[in-house]
């Protein structure tokens, strides 16, 4: 049986972490916040008192934690993970970070004869939960292969796109499209409104045509309902477009919609809505609209 390290058991670690015990992983889980581990716990899995412990005997550690600092730490850190996993085993992050983050990491793993991937996800928490993920992967060619068991236990849409850093680099594209995506369905559901037209019999008929999308079927319900419940907060979504310019500035590409999406992004922040699901771009365009939704 492989034994899985897992770290970071939050809105989407944890689920997949469950998942990866149904499919027959031995699953030991750390949480900065100890109490996040008892869904593990209670699913079969095992509490780590410390990254050393969840690493010490594993033969793949995942990571998946907020952001490029977080895994840095974890990852490198004195009694962090390269220094507490076995050579020979495997590192898979499947956090959302900066692609030239992922690259160093690699290249350390490598120096510690520790596998790496990158290989951050889509799909959100119903995703995680239903193991139908889209996987987005990064690292060599065998060590991809030798991973499949454990991905596919958490994923249906298991891609390998190139070398290390590349799964990162497609999910910053993901995360571009769907912060310009979910802008327009806010636009499109104020306009609507503003011309009272049903909006629920719009989004049925919107969502058949060429204007329908993953986006607009997940989240348009909820957010007709206004419920705004994370799902993916708007704080991880301008940490994201964050790393979208930072990667475009990089290449030298323009994304002019995108960077009109991530100053968006950041004003729903400062408006205090951070912790509130990415869909909360709805109260902004309201706002802007002079409208109050309710
Ligand atoms: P989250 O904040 O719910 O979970 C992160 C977990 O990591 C928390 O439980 C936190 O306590 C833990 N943590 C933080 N620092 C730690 C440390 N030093 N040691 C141990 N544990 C630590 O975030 P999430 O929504 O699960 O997202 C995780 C990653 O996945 C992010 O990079 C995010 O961008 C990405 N992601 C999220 C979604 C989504 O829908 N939520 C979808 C795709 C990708």
């Amino acid at each position: 049986m492989t034994t899985i390290g897992f770290i970071g058991l939050g809105v989407m670690g944890a689920p997949m972490a469950a998942n990866l015990v149904a499919a027959g992983f031995d699953v030991t889980g750390y949480n900065r916040s100890p109490h996040k581990v008892e869904g593990l716990v209670t699913a079969g899995g095992r509490r780590a008192e410390s990254i050393a412990d969840a690493c010490s005997g594993a033969d793949v550690v995942i990571t998946m934690l907020p952001d490029s600092p977080d895994v840095e730490s974890v990852v490198l850190g004195g009694d962090g993970v390269l220094a507490t996993t076995r050579p020979g085993a495997v590192l898979i992050d499947m956090s959302t970070i900066r692609p030239d983050v992922a690259r160093t990491l690699a290249e350390t793993a490598g120096r510690h004869d520790v596998g790496f991937l990158d290989a951050p996800v889509s799909g959100g928490e119903q995703g995680a939960i239903d193991a139908t993920l889209s996987i987005m992967v990064g690292g060599d060619t065998d060590t991809f292969a030798s991973m499949r068991p454990v991905l596919d236990a958490l994923g249906s849409t298991i891609v390998h796109v190139g070398p290390a850093g590349s799964g990162q680099t497609v999910k910053a594209a993901n995360q571009l499209m769907v912060a310009g995506i979910m802008e327009l369905v806010a636009e499109a559901l104020v306009f609507l409104d503003a011309h009272g037209v049903d909006r629920d019999r719009a989004v049925d008929v919107l969502s058949g045509g060429l204007a329908g999308s993953a986006v607009l079927d997940r989240k348009a319900p909820a957010m007709l309902r206004r419920d705004f419940t994370p799902g993916f907060r708007v704080d991880l979504h301008h940490k994201d477009l964050g790393i979208v310019a930072a990667a475009a500035r990089e290449a030298g590409v323009a994304t002019p919609l995108g960077s009109l999406a991530a100053t968006l992004m950041a004003s729903a922040r400062a408006q205090g809505h951070g912790s509130l699901d990415h869909s909360a771009l709805l109260l902004l365009v309201e706002q802007l609209s002079g409208r109050s939704g309710e």
